[in-house]
């Protein structure tokens, strides 16, 4: 019958290693997608991933595949993400599945993000199938790959398939595989429906679209379904698979992995994790759904109109059904009015956030300086968490300050250990060990706190290691550190939004940078502007942005009117992210200066 046919597999490897590549060979070999509608990477649809050649989000698409035995089989394939600010999306996705292609790059090797998305995949009990990439690469080298698997991550490489999703080759020995290695989904076609949200998304015609995967029993159009969360209730107004563009279907059944409507337009009524069953004959326990995923770093949202609070509210909320890791709570700043501050999972995430608001919902928005979140132990025996410096309380109640810390492991070619020490030293990590993965390969385990790690380790990695180096971290817990509040003045005035946590032996020195790298960003004023950098009442670095002396438009004097009219447009595009600071025009890159320091 039917479920048996079926196969739900994830693609999860380290970025880069060629998971939508092969997702685009599998969909071709399928007939899924006709070659003349083909294009690299077909699966990252959105934009922004074409345009910064990365998977942000999860896709799930069905395929029908002739096996070798004759039969048809039904397989469901979910791409995923590779960075580790998106590692949300594989966990999610893992859940609706009970296989993972594991690919690995024969070049490149077991990398950070190989482990730590295949211990998802274990934890998850999934049926594991090796696949080494990019064979066709002459520095190839499977052999070594397999033995790393085998030591790395314990799994049986010797049937690991070889191929090369580049050139085509191996794809029907991994279709093969996922017929005969990954099992058919278990669960109970007569049971009342189960249905896990895996994801979801918000249409402005049919309302909020689930991304279901059915653990039991059926659904079709007409169905009363109930959310179990909060028991609200919906009609279903239709239901289909992604293949890869959304196909009708009369119903889904256990072991689907499709989509259900039902116009709910009321957004806060659903969640990723909840289950979806039957008002009519519902399951009797909700399935497990997802464990909470804390933000990491945080950063104040503002819309540079303030007239435009509401619209980012709605913004935010639309976003969220999309971005399961998103939080948001609104705040408000002195400098900038009214706004949210948001939770994300790294620098990375925060930037695609901004990004799709800005793209998808057509806002223009101001974002504070990033920061991670303090627990205070104050001098009345209370504790508070502040994840806005500006919130700081005065140092005279504070006993302590907490700051959250990672162990980050580093994989990197012995030759660059040095690099790496040396640099983990500098961002105040502290040595743990040290494992020879194979002759040549080292992993290098730090303490550090999150706060060096988010700001700008990864690039400085990356640089010192000539792009060697890859690297995973856990919050591990909070450690006491001897971190003050930085505030920043412009023209006298202390602007909330750009004051930021600084431990205390680099202060003087992150002084100085900032309030240089604020010089260049601030552009001229009718008027000087000085800035200045202060602890408590002690300004330790100060600099001056001089007035304005001439016109724009002035240097275009008797030149051709389309020069003009270019420099002009050149300005009000520079324009976009700025916002009036008491008297002072300030730019979105001034409050990004945080990151930009060394
Ligand atoms: P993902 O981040 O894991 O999704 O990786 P992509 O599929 O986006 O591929 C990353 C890069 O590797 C792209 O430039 C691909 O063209 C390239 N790539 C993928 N598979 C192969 C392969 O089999 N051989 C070679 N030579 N390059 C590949
Ligand atoms: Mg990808």
């Amino acid at each position: 019958d039917r479920q048996k046919h079926i196969r739900n597999f994830s693609i999860i490897a380290h970025i880069d290693h060629g998971k939508s590549t092969l997702a685009d060979r599998i969909l071709e070999m399928t007939d899924t997608i006709a070659k003349r509608d083909m294009q690299a990477q077909v699966l990252d649809d959105m934009e922004l991933e074409r345009e910064r050649g990365i998977t942000i989000k999860l896709n799930a698409v069905e395929l029908h595949y002739q096996a070798q035995d004759g039969e048809t089989y039904i397989f469901h394939l979910i791409d995923t993400p590779g960075h580790v600010d998106f590692s949300y999306e594989v966990s999610r996705s893992l859940a609706a599945c009970e296989g993972a292609l594991l690919v690995v790059d024969a070049a490149q090797g077991v990398e950070a993000q190989t482990l730590a998305n295949v211990y998802l995949a274990i934890d998850d009990d999934l049926e594991i199938v090796p696949v080494i990439n990019k064979i066709d690469l002459p520095s190839a080298q499977p052999d070594v790959v397999k033995a790393e698997i085998e030591e790395m991550i314990g799994l049986d490489a010797s049937e690991a398939v070889l191929a090369s999703a580049k050139s085509g080759i191996g794809i029907e020995e991994i279709l093969e595989k996922l017929v005969t290695d990954v099992p058919a989904p278990t669960g109970d076609l007569k049971a009342p429906l189960k249905a896990l949200i895996f994801d979801s998304i918000y249409d402005s015609y049919r309302g909020v679209v689930l991304n279901v995967r059915v653990f039991d029993g059926m659904v079709k159009v007409g169905d009363k379904i109930r959310l179990m969360n909060n028991g609200k209730e919906f009609e279903v107004t239709e239901v289909g698979v992604m293949s890869p563009k959304a196909v009708k279907r009369d119903f889904l059944m256990v072991g689907d992995v499709g989509y259900i409507t039902a116009s709910i337009k009321t957004i806060q009524d659903t969640r990723v994790g909840d289950t979806v069953t039957l008002a009519d004959n519902p399951a009797a326990k909700a399935l497990d759904g997802y464990r909470h995923i804390q933000p990491m770093v945080y950063s104040g949202m503002y819309p540079v109109d303030n007239a435009k609070f509401n619209d980012l509210r709605e913004a935010l909320e639309k976003l969220q059904l999309n971005d399961a890791a998103l939080e948001f709570e609104p705040e408000s700043s002195q400098a900038l009015g009214f706004g949210f501050r948001c939770g994300f999972l790294g620098l990375l995430h925060m930037d695609v956030v901004q990004e799709r608001l800005e793209r998808e919902f057509n806002l223009d928005l101001i974002m504070t300086a990033p920061s991670v979140d303090y627990h205070v132990d104050l001098t009345d025996g209370t504790e508070v968490v502040i994840d806005n410096p500006s919130e700081m309380p005065e140092t005279s109640n504070i006993s302590e300050v907490k700051e959250p810390y990672v162990k980050a492991s580093i994989m990197v070619p012995n030759d660059y250990v040095g690099a790496v020490m040396e640099l983990a030293q500098r961002k105040r990590g502290e040595f743990v060990t040290m494992d020879y993965l194979d002759t040549y390969r080292v992993n290098v385990i730090y303490n550090m706190p999150l706060s060096e790690i988010i700001f700008d380790f990864f690039d400085d990695l990356k640089s010192n290691t000539k792009g060697y180096a890859s690297f995973d971290y856990e919050v591990t817990g909070y450690r006491p550190s001897d971190l003050v509040k930085m505030d920043i003045l412009l023209n006298g005035e202390s602007v909330d939004a750009l004051s930021f946590i600084v431990h205390r032996d680099f202060a003087f020195e992150r002084g100085k940078a900032i309030v240089s790298k604020l010089k260049e960003t601030i552009p001229r004023q009718q008027f000087e502007v000085p800035i200045q950098a202060a602890i408590g009442n002690k300004v330790i670095a100060r600099s001056t942005v001089k007035a304005f002396r001439k016109n724009v438009l002035a240097k275009c004097y008797g030149g051709d009117i389309t020069r003009k009219r270019k420099l002009l447009e050149k300005q009000k595009a520079g324009k976009k992210r700025m916002k009036s600071v008491g008297s002072v025009e300030v730019p979105q890159e001034a409050f990004m200066s945080i990151l930009k320091m060394n």
